[in-house]
């Protein structure tokens, strides 16, 4: 007999994520260890305490586990343990080495089967990056980074300072003293210049074009590039921006290139601004973005571009849970 292990997390307790995590996992784990159905002679799941919503031994019966035996417990409330977590305990008939399954915000209990690992996820103004990081951030218990946010600031401060943001000697002495960090509270990224909070104030228009600008600079890009792979290196996160994938990270576990056609693109801002109560301008904002466009992709260091392994997808027809779909079904193709 062979007994073998795995967990997952679900991000809100309901009946819908825990069938859904469940029927993954256990997919997962026949899958990897090509077992068969009848070989699984018991399966039996423990969730943590804050898990109400269904017993994950009925998500397996629905799953199609119709004649093992099943069973769920639920375990004590631990300090500091791991939030809404499902894990199982299969015993299969033969012996095999089992290969244990731990997926989304499990990966972390076992740190021996789940390395540290990081998601790259480039392309242009509105091809939908930061919402798709947002939310596999999300999904997978990990942290997202925002590099744009980065480069915002940057133009930010170059904008207080009254410096001309395409005068390179200039931005290097501000580059040289800018304090500029990221904090994170509640998973919620904050970006600071010193110990103010500027992520309210770098959505203007005119930060917007500063920092397409600013961008261009090396000295700018080093000191940037040199935080984010800081923070990349020491834990796993999703990180968006132009040039994650061609040179932040290079080695990156996962890139995507996302895009849109231009129209769409420039159609998305205006819906996301207009409903913030911004009055906008479209012909000017697809302007602004094709401006945009070009001067990232032209830029001698480290331009917008598509890495040679990054997986594309044109998302200009998808949904937001289309094109997360796609993205977590070519994740768990490579794992
Ligand atoms: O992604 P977001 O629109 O917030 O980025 C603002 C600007 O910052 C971009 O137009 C681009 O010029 C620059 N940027 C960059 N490299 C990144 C992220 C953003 O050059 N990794």
């Amino acid at each position: 007999m062979t007994v073998i292990r795995g967990a997952t997390t679900i991000a809100t307790d309901s009946a819908e994520e825990i069938r859904a995590a469940v029927a993954e996992l256990l997919e997962q784990i026949e899958s990897r260890n090509a077992l068969k159905r009848d070989e699984v002679l018991s399966i039996v799941f423990s969730s943590t305490s804050d898990i109400h919503s269904f017993y994950p031994a009925k998500a397996a019966r629905e799953a199609g586990f119709a004649s093992c035996s099943l069973f769920s417990a639920q375990e004590p409330e631990i300090e500091g343990g791991l939030a809404l977590c499902i894990r199982v305990m299969l015993f299969v008939e033969k012996n095999i080495t089992p290969h244990h399954v731990y997926l989304r915000g499990a990966r972390i209990l076992r740190k021996d089967l789940a390395q540290k690992y990081n998601i790259a996820i480039d392309g242009p103004a509105g091809s939908g990056k930061s919402t798709i990081a947002k939310l596999l951030a999300n999904d997978y218990h990990i942290l997202y980074l925002d590099t744009g946010a980065m480069y915002r600031a940057c133009a930010l401060a170059a904008i207080r300072a009254g410096i001309d943001v395409e005068d390179e000697v200039q931005v290097c002495d501000l580059m040289r003293g800018l304090k500029l960090s990221v904090i994170y509270r509640d998973g919620v990224q904050h970006t600071m210049l010193g110990n103010e909070d500027v992520s309210s104030c770098l959505r203007s228009s005119e930060v917007t074009m500063a920092a397409s600008t600013i961008s261009r600079h090396a000295s700018v890009r080093m000191k940037m590039v040199e935080k984010q792979r800081e923070i990349a290196g020491k834990m796993s996160c999703v990180l968006d921006g132009r040039d994650i994938g061609t040179f932040v990270l290079p080695d990156a576990d996962f890139k995507f290139f996302l895009t849109a056609t231009p129209e769409v693109r420039a159609q998305r801002r205006y819906e996301e601004l207009t409903a913030k109560g911004e009055s906008v301008d479209f012909e000017t904002l697809k302007n602004e973005i094709a401006a945009r466009d070009k001067q990232d992709s032209t830029r001698e260091v480290a331009p917008l571009k598509k890495a040679e392994d990054a997986i594309l997808i044109d998302t200009s027809d998808m949904t937001i849970d289309q094109v997360l779909e796609t993205i977590k079904r070519k994740m768990q193709e490579k794992i």
